[in-house]
């Protein structure tokens, strides 16, 4: 059941008046009670409404891996209003398109990134100012002493009378499309409950458990995922600032971690690692995969040394995982994605729209209320489903005879770099005016940790631009996980009949493909 109402975090809350001397978070060298993770957000919400924030209003943030993030995120949710979390390498640039879609009462980030954002009329609140209450005084760093639960006394209950419906939008999740624009999600408070409800029906998550998550908040495997089922099963996180596989271990080590969620370039830079064999990986029980094809080979290494893999598909739209491989089940299929979980419907179709045969490959279609029915824009909510419901996630896959799922590939021509999604149309239209360009097209090549790397292609006149102009050019433009490693120059881009451009023919030409 839900105890407070259907706020997703509120079975975080209830832990904190059942369980409230047990550690829900660590942090580098502090660590949070459910008790004092609850009195943070109930300060942090005063706060908010304080500055004028309200039910209603969208708070945009910057997802960077901090234990502020995460209380703003359940404070703002709390009082009824839309978290827009942001992903912390994104330009200002970037940020101007979400500021315009959103129209967000309030910013949250550092006051250096703050300055020279186009906010209008949004509030910049800084996380230093959410932390002490005093407003207006910000030492613009994150290394002072003050801790965000600090500050000027807040009363339990007090400011916000109703908490939110489970229809209200909680979370506005911005998502790399292949439009040129990203697309905001909308995640109501019922879709985030279901993907708690689904990924606690199928994964071993336990009250023992220390989580790590090493992923940018703004993440859907973060807001809709793995911390929020452990904090639902009374477990522990551990929120690493950054990923690197030697903190990865470090933290494994000094913390007793027993499972993590990680992408697939991620556990192949931990297989790869020499303290892999290491007695400081013994803790670690199981990891939950997702967000790009599952790496066979690390998959091998990983069960080898006695972890147990979870593959996972899902995307932003459906709040997380909608299919879980049960532990143990990929030493046989190392890259099946397993079963759909309960509350999903999930389709494969094929060209005539009928449902494929077992090992017939389709698109991925879905239903449930998990997933998302809307996209935010300035102009009102834009359908995110067909008249049925049916989300069509662009993804390819086919059951086999045991109802698993495997995802094949894609219909879109998103291409997905260690997890990260780029959408090939804005990377393209950021270089459309670089000098030297007279064409460009950008797409994904092959890449054995990464999975994908961004490749341009470009027809050039004299002279030819370098890859360090390339990057130069989209400094302050696009966050650096966009931008391209390779460069070809190409007589001619393929294209098709009508003149649209054919970006598989161009990566599947011969010298693409890394050694
Ligand atoms: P995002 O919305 O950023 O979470 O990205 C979702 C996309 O990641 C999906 O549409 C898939 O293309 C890809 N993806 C996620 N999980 C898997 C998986 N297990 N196997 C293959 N692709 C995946
Ligand atoms: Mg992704």
């Amino acid at each position: 059941t839900l105890p407070e109402n259907n706020w997703f975090g509120a079975r975080l809350v209830a832990n904190a008046a059942e369980a409230g001397s047990r550690v829900a978070l660590v942090f580098e060298d502090r660590s949070w009670t459910y008790a004092e993770l609850d009195l943070a957000i109930r300060r942090t919400l005063a706060r908010l409404a304080d500055r004028g924030v309200r039910r209603g209003d969208r708070v945009v943030m910057r997802g960077e891996a901090r234990p502020e993030a995460l209380v703003t995120m359940f404070a703002v949710t709390r009082m009824g209003a839309a978290l827009v979390p942001v992903h912390p390498q994104m330009t200002g640039h970037e940020l101007a398109v979400i500021l315009e879609e959103t129209a967000p009462r309030a910013i949250v980030a550092d006051r250096g990134f703050l300055e020279g954002l186009p906010l209008g009329t949004s509030l910049r609140l800084t996380w230093d100012e959410l932390r002490s209450g005093e407003l207006g005084s910000d030492g613009g760093g994150s290394g002072d002493e003050q801790s965000f639960e600090a500050g000027g006394p807040v009363e339990a209950g007090s400011p916000v009378a109703d908490p939110p419906a489970g229809s209200d939008v909680a979370i506005i999740a911005f998502t790399s499309g292949t439009s040129g624009r990203p697309k905001g999600a909308v995640l109501t408070h019922d879709n985030l409950y279901w993907s708690q409800v689904n990924g606690m029906a199928r994964l071993p998550v336990g009250e023992d458990d220390v989580a790590l998550v090493a992923t940018p908040l703004a993440h859907v495997a973060v807001l809709g995922g793995l911390p929020q089922y452990t904090w639902a099963r009374r477990g522990t996180v551990v929120l690493a600032p950054r990923f690197d596989p030697d903190l990865f271990i470090d933290l494994v080590r000094e913390h007793g971690v027993t499972a993590a969620f990680a992408v697939p370039a991620m556990l192949s830079l931990l297989a790869r690692h020499a303290r892999f064999d290491s007695p400081d990986l013994n803790s670690l029980r199981w990891v939950l995969a997702g967000g790009a094809p599952a790496l066979s080979s690390t998959t091998t290494r990983l069960l080898g040394r006695g972890v147990r893999v979870v593959n996972s598909y899902g995307l932003t739209e459906s709040s997380a995982g909608v299919t879980y491989a049960a532990l143990g089940e990929v030493a046989d299929r190392t890259t099946s994605a397993g079963p759909p979980v309960p509350h999903v419907e999930l389709l494969v179709v094929d060209e005539k729209g009928a449902s494929a045969p077992i090992d017939g490959v389709g698109e991925i279609w879905l239903r449930g209320p998990s997933v998302a029915s809307s996209y935010w824009t300035a102009g009102g909510l834009r359908p995110a489903t067909d008249p049925d419901g049916w989300f069509h996630t662009g993804d390819r896959g086919r059951y086999d005879a045991q109802g698993r799922l495997e995802v094949v590939g894609r219909a879109k021509e998103l291409i997905i770099s260690g997890g990260e999604n780029v959408d090939p149309a804005e990377v393209e239209n950021a270089l459309a005016d670089l000098p030297g360009v007279l064409e460009v097209a950008v797409g994904g090549s092959p890449d054995p940790v990464w999975g994908e790397i961004v490749t341009a292609f470009v027809v050039a006149s004299a002279p030819e631009p370098a890859l360090d102009d390339i990057r130069a050019h989209l400094e302050g433009r696009l966050a650096r996980h966009k931008w391209p490693r390779r460069l070809r120059v190409v007589p001619a881009l393929p294209r098709g009949a009508t003149g649209k451009l054919q970006r598989r023919a161009l990566t599947e030409q011969a010298g693409v493909h890394p050694a």
